[in-house]
């Protein structure tokens, strides 16, 4: 099985040697990549960066757009800028703003927070565009980009902002920034953000409010400053079709406002939408497009629309996000335990005499071969259902219970492996009842959260043992205590994970494409923080970690929470001086204790440790 990694893994990683390894430079392994961090101690889940995905991803997205100006000899320029929504944490913006700059990349804000880091990291002369809803102090803070010498675009989404934007250009220092209408398209993206688009979406401005905002402008003597209109169908448009029907609405837009004496109207921006293949089964594989396909068509569609209508062809902007970050970022969690690995022979205790069904398990274990594998697999799932009700009603004791269980476990992990190569479908059925649980030491709401709000999956892999044929249907559990902390076992897009023994050997699960969206939006749920990070940087003689941040201590997360930690700190201190179930010297372990624990983080460390503790 190799994950799916050939469809979602856009060439960034392969598999050699049983191992997941990244396809750049010395072409380093991720478990490499993982023991180097781990020799400092670290432990938990651990969010690798790679630089060079961010590179390629902008290389690609500028490369396919200029190959298409080149084959239709285009005439407008192409521009691209990146949404600070989709990740704004600062190893990932400060890289991708420097990679960025040989291509003029800009920035993206929605909100005044990303403005200002827009402002205060943009590379100069890059455009920045700002969407979203604006008071005039967010307005106010574009005129403020302007008077520093940005080249920012604030796109109206109601006419009440160009009316700020008019009267805050009368008060400040004549300098004004470019003006964008956000265009209230007919047409609609697909999907879960379908109505980011469409007539009735939360944004932008309907043709009568396009007429009414164009004549404002001219009344205020703005004209020249009126430069773009823009769209957005919405997030992760799989389907090219939508892209196009909006392309072509918008582009007759254009060509309209144009004739109609919008004498510096020039460019038109796409927003976002670019999706990402996140599918790990060739059977429900999302996108129907190519990057270069994507590219021709706006180039193409802008073209002839432009020269039908005689109008000039407009600069293209993009706002590609998810495109852009989601491969860059790995995450790697440990499996803590398997929760049917107790369930082994030595702690088969069967009596003298025991009860006929657990004799017929007994027997049922120890004759199968692979001829009748799946029929006693079934038998003893049967036998299993009547023993439990044989318990329920007081017919057997707990003794007989648990043989019961480490009996049809045993029988299941012998089955499978004697059945592991035969064809999938005839032991999906058995293993959906068979499902292994991994504990995974992760938070799912905080590193994978629109996992648990929309349902978006992810590729999911081990890191290792990829030369050995994965024999377990997996179901994996994250540490919070939620029940909904879960990536069950599903027989549509069935993930097999191998029968390892946690106490022996470590088993790391990689997480792919977490770049996009996953960090800002995780929550603090059971106050698990954004986990330890890592920049990974590669050439051909090896590989750099850079900027290790490590999870926030707990002292860190309940501050953020506006607790005071010296309260807190005090309260455990006089509670355990107060205690009289312990000795003075007991006492000050256990300070010595809770200050540590207070100063790491919350992750899990290690489960049914057997390192002793030393109290001395
Ligand atoms: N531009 C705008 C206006 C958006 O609202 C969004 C996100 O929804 C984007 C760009 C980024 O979209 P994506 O990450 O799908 O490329």
């Amino acid at each position: 099985m190799d994950y799916g990694i050939k469809t979602w893994g856009n060439d960034n990683f392969f598999i050699e040697d049983g191992k997941v390894k990244v396809n750049t430079g010395c072409e380093p392994s991720l478990m490499e990549i993982i023991q180097e961090i781990r020799k400092d101690g670290i432990r938990g889940p651990i969010l690798l960066r790679f630089p060079h995905l961010i590179q390629k991803q902008i290389r690609m997205i500028y490369k396919s757009f200029s190959d298409a100006k080149r084959e239709f000899n285009y005439e407008g320029s192409f521009n691209a800028v990146y949404p600070l929504k989709v990740n704004q944490f600062p190893n990932f913006v400060k890289n991708l703003v420097s990679l960025g700059q040989k291509y003029n990349y800009g920035l993206e804000a929605g909100s005044k927070a990303e403005l200002l880091l827009a402002m205060a990291y943009n590379n100069p002369n890059a455009p920045i565009t700002v969407n979203g809803f604006k008071d005039n102090e967010m307005i106010s803070l574009g005129f403020i980009a302007a008077e520093m010498g940005h080249n920012i675009t604030l796109t109206i989404e109601g006419i009440n902002e160009l009316e700020s934007i008019i009267s805050i250009a009368k008060d400040r220092f004549g300098c004004v920034p470019n003006i964008g209408l956000r265009i209230r398209l007919h047409s609609s993206g697909i999907g879960i953000w379908a109505k980011s688009g469409g007539i009735n979406s939360k944004f932008g401005l309907t043709s009568t409010e396009l007429l009414e905002a164009v004549n404002m402008i001219r009344d205020a003597n703005l004209l020249e400053k009126f430069t773009m209109i823009h769209f957005h169908i919405g997030s992760q448009i799989t389907d090219i079709a939508p892209l196009k029907k909006a392309l072509r609405e918008a582009g007759n837009i254009y060509a309209e406002l144009c004739r109609m004496g919008a004498t510096n109207l020039r460019a038109i921006n796409l927003g976002g939408g670019l999706a990402v293949e996140y599918s790990q089964h060739k059977t429900t594989l999302h996108k129907n497009y190519s990057l270069s396909e994507y590219a021709n068509d706006v180039v193409y569609l802008l073209k002839d629309i432009a020269n039908r209508k005689n109008v000039s062809e407009p600069d293209i902007f993009i706002e590609s996000g998810r495109f852009v970050a989601a491969h860059h970022a790995v995450l790697v969690a440990p499996v803590l335990e398997l929760f049917s690995q107790e369930y082994t022979d030595q702690k088969l205790h069967l009596k003298e005499n025991n009860p006929p069904l657990i004799q017929e398990l007994f027997d049922l274990f120890n004759t199968m071969n692979r001829k009748n594998a799946l029929e006693f697999l079934h038998d003893s799932i049967d036998h299993m259902e009547s023993l439990l009700t044989l318990f329920d009603l007081g017919y057997i004791d707990l003794q007989d219970r648990s043989n019961t269980e480490i009996l049809v476990n045993l029988i299941i992990k012998k089955a499978v492996g004697l059945i592991a190569d035969k064809k999938l479908n005839e032991i999906l059925d058995i293993q959906d009842r068979v499902q292994e649980r991994y504990l995974v030491n992760f938070s799912l709401f905080q590193s994978l959260p629109d996992f648990w709000g929309i349902e978006q999956t992810f590729p999911v892999m081990p890191l290792d043992r990829l030369d050995e044929t994965p024999t377990r249907s997996a179901s994996l559990w994250d540490i919070t205590c939620d029940s909904d902390g879960e990536i069950g076992f599903n027989t549509e897009t069935p993930l097999f994970l191998h029968d390892v023994d946690i106490k022996n050997r470590d088993y790391f699960l990689g997480f792919f494409l977490v770049g996009a969206y996953q960090e800002v939006l995780g929550m603090k749920h059971n106050l698990f923080t954004h986990p330890t990070e890592a920049t990974v940087i590669i050439d051909d003689d090896g590989f750099e970690i850079q900027n290790m941040l490590e999870s926030q201590s707990i002292s860190d997360i309940l501050e953020d929470l506006d607790y005071d930690i010296r309260e807190v700190q005090e309260n455990l201190n006089e509670r355990i001086e107060a205690s009289d179930i312990i000795s003075e010297k007991e006492k000050k372990y256990i300070l010595g204790e809770i200050y540590l624990f207070l100063n790491d983080n919350g992750y899990l460390k290690t489960i049914n440790s057997n390192e002793g503790v030393n109290y001395e």
